[in-house]
């Protein structure tokens, strides 16, 4: 409707659209220097089977550590990656980084499962899992199931056939697929049938509130029926509390991933945490499901 109006016409005229424009072209400036500077840093947030009170892997999540502004989190500079010439670069860094970290808790006879957030962009560039399978093929030994690579269900949607292509190739190379933040789509029942994913993560918005709206506990529960009758493990993302956890484990939801176990952390203090917890996995496990 605004169009019909020569809406877009004026915008260009709109001097607060042109101020934000040119400050969204100073930060991408300053992205692209950070990304030669090294001060883009990857988190690592541990990922629970409650079943067997094993941690199976962690998430990769960038960080950017700015000189001035301090440690800044993806929303901050992310969407003004995303559709920029920064993207591929910047998606190729995490699965280096990724991977080299993967491969060093590997080393270091930690079998973890290293999951990396990868753009719609990145995965559809045509040399994808070729890319990857390089990027697999700098570290001799390290086999490819311990690198998840998470879609975003959003992603799925744009080409959903195209996509399957691209992630039928990695699998066939090993590599695990996991579908991000399911539920948000518009379709995301249609996934079950035609995306090839072998773990879905039920988005933070519907975990949030389980334990007090019934809607959002009926949709959890929902997809976890529908999860197991497609014989595809589940993770539930967003688990805040103690209380989270244990009303997951009923519905039958094992995996999880959340504030409530810990904070995405740099690698050094995730070492830390994951000593303490594997020197009594049962007992941490139990002490997080109690009180
Ligand atoms: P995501 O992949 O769904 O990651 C989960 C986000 O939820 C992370 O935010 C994580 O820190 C946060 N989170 C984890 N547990 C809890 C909890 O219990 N409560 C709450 N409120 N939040 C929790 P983060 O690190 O800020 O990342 C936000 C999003 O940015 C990610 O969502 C992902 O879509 C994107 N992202 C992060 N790192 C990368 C990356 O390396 N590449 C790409 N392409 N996207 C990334
Ligand atoms: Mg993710
Ligand atoms: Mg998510
Ligand atoms: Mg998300």
């Amino acid at each position: 409707l605004a169009k019909d109006r020569g809406g877009n016409a004026c915008h260009s005229f709109d001097p607060s659209l042109q101020r934000y424009r040119e400050k969204r072209r100073e930060l991408l400036r300053e992205l692209h220097c950070a990304l030669s500077n090294h001060e883009f840093v990857l988190h690592y947030q541990p990922q629970l089977n409650m079943t067997s009170g094993q941690i199976i892997g962690a998430e990769a999540l960038i960080r950017w550590q700015h000189p001035q502004r301090g440690l800044l989190s993806p929303a901050e500079f992310l969407p003004v990656v995303t559709g920029s010439d920064l993207e591929i670069p910047l998606g190729r860094w995490v699965v280096r980084e990724a991977c080299r970290q993967c491969s060093e808790w590997y080393q270091a006879g930690q079998d973890l499962k290293v999951s990396i957030n990868i753009s719609a962009h990145h995965l559809m560039t045509p040399d994808f899992p070729e890319f990857l399978a390089n990027e697999l093929a700098i570290h001799p030994g390290l086999p490819s199931r311990n690198i998840t690579l998470e879609v975003l269900e959003s992603t799925a949607l744009d080409d959903t056939r195209q996509a399957g292509n691209v992630i039928e190739a990695c699998r066939a190379m090993g590599f695990e697929v996991a579908l991000d933040d399911f539920g948000t789509g518009y379709s995301s029942l249609a996934y079950f049938r035609s995306l090839p994913i072998d773990l879905i993560k039920i988005d933070q918005s519907f975990v949030r509130n389980l334990l007090d709206n019934s809607n959002d506990r009926a949709i959890v529960e929902s997809v976890v029926f529908l999860a197991k009758r497609f014989d595809r493990p589940v993770l539930a993302e967003g688990v805040e509390t103690n209380a989270h956890a244990r009303l997951l484990r009923d519905i039958g939801c094992e995996l999880i991933q959340g504030y409530g176990l810990a904070r995405p952390m740099a690698a050094a203090p995730f070492n830390l945490w994951l000593a303490d917890w594997s020197e009594a996995p049962l007992q941490r496990q139990r002490a997080m499901l109690q009180g």
